[in-house]
């Protein structure tokens, strides 16, 4: 069945924006935040950071259509760099046409730590502080009553010794929010209890990004036939996948650059959607390192006339608090993803992330990244040279034509199409 946004990218930024209110029915006062490009208020940015100046623009943009768990979904991406949004939208294609992605999420609480030093007897206070559970999780619980009035709260406690520290970690479920706050709030109140518990001083208690209690699994399964019209080009290029997977397990190098590329769809999303990326990056690239070397987030395997493709990442993303509720932007990012829930949104990231991930390596397995980087890449090199928007489509055309096409070479073409 021909989906209702084949051919999205050639229509007009009026004619998408309609497009996505009709078919996700978005609000009137979100239609009108994306027809008139609304920005952050200043009355609300200029609370939101010391020092304000004013607003930073990033393109906002949409991938039209990605199946996750048999639903169709448009997903708002910020982003700054050329191809990324057109490389996701390639691979969501190829895979919604082999059924989409499928994802698992088990739990999603947030972990904070308080570590306590100078601690007389390390292995009596663990056990003491161990024994003393219940307690401390009343405690934390007491401090932040309106979480577990939502049905959340304090979970678990557990105590470690690591080197000259005693570590007590606290798990909450923090519902909608990504709990920073609620975190630090609860270990805050457990800090004086600990002291005493433990006859030692409290160094800090602070939440943690390493969000091992929020970890997703998106998963994909692409036939190999769907991957090129040719039988031996496709078998071709899943091998590849295959080996390009592994040199991201057994090469940091490249695992770097591997989930790099992941990230550029999970960041686009995530600024999106108003959360806090320096902790998603924070934390995923934490569990990239969970056995000692630094290793690709996602793996792609051949398993019988399949391409089976998987990522696993902890994603604490929230659908409340910090700014999110702020950017009139974001507010039209949560309409255009149908309102989800944390746990439905994480399942959407996770898979922007692989499909992001399979559009890259078949890209460098073939034809490398350049080609398909190089239209977007000489758009930006045009307006970079100073070319108007009704120069930039000669301007890029007679780039085409150059051996190396650079900004000096831009300037000078952009001064002869002129003369
Ligand atoms: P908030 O402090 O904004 O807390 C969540 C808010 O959402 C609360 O006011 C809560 O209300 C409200 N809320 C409404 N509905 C729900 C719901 N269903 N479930 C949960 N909460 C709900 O945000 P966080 O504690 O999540 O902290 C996130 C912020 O902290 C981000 O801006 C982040 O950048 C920042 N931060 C991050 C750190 C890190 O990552 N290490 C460290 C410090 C800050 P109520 O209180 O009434 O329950």
């Amino acid at each position: 069945m021909m989906s209702m946004f084949s051919g999205f990218y050639k229509r007009s930024r009026q004619d998408r924006i309609t497009l996505l209110y009709k078919e996700r029915n978005l609000a009137e006062e979100n239609l009108a935040t994306l027809v008139e490009d609304t920005n952050l208020p200043e009355t609300v940015a200029g609370k939101m950071v010391e020092n304000h100046l004013g607003t930073f623009s990033l393109p906002f943009a949409v991938l039209p259509e990605i199946r996750v768990n048999g639903q169709s979904y448009s997903v708002p991406m910020v982003t700054e760099e050329p191809s990324v949004v057109a490389a996701a939208s390639f691979g969501a294609k190829i895979i919604g046409r082999s059924g989409g992605f499928e994802t698992y999420m088990n739990k999603r609480q947030m972990i904070g730590q308080v570590a306590l030093f100078e601690v007389e007897n390390v292995e009596k206070a663990q056990e003491f502080i161990q024994k003393e559970e219940a307690t401390l999780l009343q405690i934390a619980n007491q401090a932040y009553p309106s979480i577990v009035k939502r049905g959340g709260g304090a979970r678990q406690l557990t105590v470690e010794v690591k080197e000259a520290f005693l570590i007590v970690y606290l798990h909450v479920d923090v519902q909608e929010a990504m709990g920073a706050n609620i975190l630090n709030t609860m270990l805050e109140a457990l800090k004086q209890p600990l002291e005493a518990m433990s006859q030692g001083k409290t160094l800090m208690g602070i939440l943690s990004n390493y969000a091992t209690d929020s970890l997703v699994t998106s998963r994909c399964q692409v036939p190999i036939a769907n991957l090129a019209l040719n039988k031996a080009d496709a078998t071709h290029l899943a091998d590849k996948i295959a080996w390009a997977s592994l040199l991201a397990q057994v090469d940091p190098y490249r695992a770097a650059t591997h989930n790099k590329g992941i990230f550029n769809g999970i960041d686009a999303v995530v600024v999106a959607t108003g959360n806090d990326w320096r902790a998603i990056e924070a934390g995923a690239h934490a569990y990239a390192s969970r056995d000692g070397a630094y290793r690709g987030l996602s793996t792609w395997k051949i398993e019988g006339d399949n391409l089976i493709g998987e990522i696993t990442l902890p994603l604490p993303i929230a659908t409340v608090g910090g700014s999110i509720g702020l950017n009139p932007k974001v507010a039209a990012s949560f309409d255009m993803l149908g309102d989800v829930k944390a746990k439905e949104l994480a399942a959407i990231i996770a898979s922007v992330g692989l499909c992001q991930n399979f559009a890259a390596l078949r890209a460098l397995v073939t034809t490398g990244i350049q080609s398909g980087h190089m239209k977007l890449q000489l758009q930006s090199l045009a307006l970079h040279a100073g070319a108007r928007v009704e120069e930039v489509a000669d301007l890029v055309a007679a780039l085409r034509k150059t051996a190396h096409p650079n900004l000096q070479a831009a300037k000078e073409l952009l001064k002869d199409l002129r003369s």
